[in-house]
């Protein structure tokens, strides 16, 4: 197979429902293009019918379509990393495989690469998710734009546009609990970011409960920024001077007068203060544990995900030149 122009990489995940309309859709906007290219669906340990229906697609379109098939669930970002690895276009596209990102809209990425960029973002112009959703993007937005070198406006999208160098970079980075928009944007030379549209979830519902959201927000924030340990440092310094501060002050008062210490008392609440301060000490801790837990992760150096098969045109041929080869030793034993 010749090097396509394009690679589209679609994470996976108990999908069934929606993947008949990304079929329907994806392959006519994909040749509407006028280019080459190939589809990279990494099935993410799907517990529905989604690794059949991809293997009923790449038994269709072999030519253009590439599965490859984790043995167990390791995560969307994990999923999009074996995409990286897998595919061979000169330039990547990533998506969502419910439709939440219009496969229409792939064109808009690939006009800003023509016009130079190596890294193209996706912003969703009306985003289609609940409220909730909507302001924890906003608020996480604001804190990634804050506390990381990481400047983009959508951090949650997924339809995006690389490069080959930057795909093959964040392919070679041996991170293991990672946020691909960001980790890509450290290698980009020069990004950009198109509005892109976005739309309801065609089928079935999100993976990312508030439980798992605020996981991969802590992958977003350890990952690409200290910030949040040293604000502790920060914190601590700040109250160990007001504390002293305050020694000062109180011991000079009750000195000189007695009687203010009733109206300090209207301000002065010594178990909600420690109170406070235990809850920030523990959630300094905790966050320690954070960077700790994804250190610790990191030095195991596990395999980040395991495949239990690929299906891809190279390998359909091998298949079929084995049978072919089998049925013709199987006829010239006849012969003999
Ligand atoms: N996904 C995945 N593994 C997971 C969770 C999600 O591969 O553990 C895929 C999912 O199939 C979809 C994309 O990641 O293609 C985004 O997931 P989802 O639409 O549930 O997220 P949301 O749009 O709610 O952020
Ligand atoms: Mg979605």
């Amino acid at each position: 197979m010749a090097t396509p122009n394009l690679s589209v990489v679609i994470p996976v995940y108990n999908e069934e429902a929606s993947l008949p309309t990304l079929f329907a859709r994806l392959y006519p906007a994909l040749d509407a293009l006028g280019t080459t290219y190939e589809v990279i669906f990494v099935n993410d340990g799907s517990r529905d019918r989604s690794a059949a229906l991809l293997r009923e697609q790449w038994e269709r379109r072999p030519d253009t379509t590439r599965v490859v098939l984790f043995n167990a669930n390791y995560g969307q970002h994990p999923a999009v990393v074996a995409g990286f690895e897998h595919c061979r276009g000169e330039r990547v596209v990533t998506m969502d495989a419910d439709l939440q990102n219009p496969p229409e809209e792939i064109a808009k990425l690939l006009v800003a690469m023509d016009a130079g960029h190596d890294y193209v973002g996706g912003v969703r112009r009306r985003r289609e998710d609940s409220w909730f959703r909507r302001l924890a993007s906003r608020a996480m937005n604001r804190v990634r734009e804050r506390i990381t070198r990481i400047h983009m406006t959508d951090q949650g999208c997924m339809l995006r546009a690389y490069s080959r160098e930057i795909v093959a970079a964040v392919a070679a980075s041996r991170e293991v609990s990672t946020f691909i928009p960001a980790l890509a944007y450290t290698f980009a030379s020069n990004p950009t970011e198109v509005d892109v549209e976005h739309a309801e979830r065609a089928a079935g519902k999100s993976h990312y409960p508030l439980y798992k959201l605020i996981r991969l927000n802590f992958d977003l924030i350890t990952g690409f920024s200290l910030v949040p340990l040293q604000l502790f440092s920060m914190f601590g310094m700040l109250v160990s001077a007001l504390a002293l501060a305050t020694y000062v002050v109180v011991i000079v008062y009750r000195l000189y007068h007695a009687a203010w210490e009733d109206a300090a008392s209207v301000f002065w609440d010594r178990d909600i203060l420690a109170f406070f301060l235990v809850g920030m000490m523990l959630f300094g801790l905790g966050l320690i544990g954070e960077y700790v837990g994804r250190i610790y992760h990191q030095v195991r150096a596990r395999p980040r995900y395991m495949i239990r098969a690929v299906l891809e045109r190279d390998a359909k041929e091998a298949v079929e030149r084995e049978a072919k080869e089998t049925v013709e030793r199987a006829s010239s034993a006849d012969r003999r």
